[in-house]
């Protein structure tokens, strides 16, 4: 029996941040933004390809002797670093913060009652979560309707097939170098630095 192994996967990219490192500043400095992009997702997307390529070296050896399991919680915690992290830097904006707007104004209000509401509950989401790991607002096709999810790591306690909408990155690497321990106070910083024009295009495009 012939078996085809593919021999060159897709690989991830580190796609470029769409504004200057120091344009979310002064609630964001520039200090973070640059080793965030430039260094923490760095590694999530050297991190996945490295999986991939095991993968594939894995194949190649029929898998004797292989930890697949190992390399896909590898290959779940570096690809959803990536993807998380992409959806963050267009989350947020110089010069974001205000309301929602448009259908997901609308779906805000229908699912939470209202946008001060909702507010409320993402940033008790993003403040309880345990560790490391990002607060996410997620639309369910199942359900049609916009749930929170607090993510532990970056994959773990996800909704499977919830789509992410607005994403909030709480590891200590997304504010620790300006707020210290005050987690709090980042999230109530935060706000003003989001894009919900981005987060509305995420959701009408569903
Ligand atoms: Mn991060």
């Amino acid at each position: 029996m012939i078996i085809a192994v593919r021999c060159s996967m897709a690989k991830y990219t580190l796609p470029p941040l769409q504004y200057p490192y120091d344009a979310l500043e002064p609630h964001i400095s520039k200090e973070i933004m640059t080793l965030h992009h430039d260094k923490h997702h760095l590694a999530y997307v050297n991190g996945a390809n490295a999986a991939l390529d095991k993968l594939e070296n894995a194949r190649k050896n029929n898998f004797t002797g292989i930890d697949i399991r190992g390399i896909e919680r590898d290959l779940s915690f570096h690809v959803s670093g990536h993807i998380l992290h992409s959806i963050f830097w267009t989350n947020m904006k110089p010069n974001g913060g205000g309301k929602a707007g448009g259908k997901l104004a609308d779906m805000i209000n229908r699912d939470f009652g209202s946008f001060d509401m909702f507010k409320v509950q993402f940033s008790e989401t993003a403040k309880n979560v345990e560790g490391i790991g990002w607060a996410i607002l997620a639309y369910d096709p199942l359900s049609d309707q916009l749930l929170t999810f607090n993510i532990e790591k970056h994959n773990m306690q996800v909704g499977q097939n919830t789509i992410p909408i607005l994403v909030l990155d709480v590891w200590e690497h997304a504010y620790y170098l300006q707020y210290k321990n005050d987690r709090g106070s980042y999230i109530n910083a935060w706000w003003n630095v989001v894009n919900w024009d981005d987060a509305e295009k995420r959701l009408t495009k569903v």
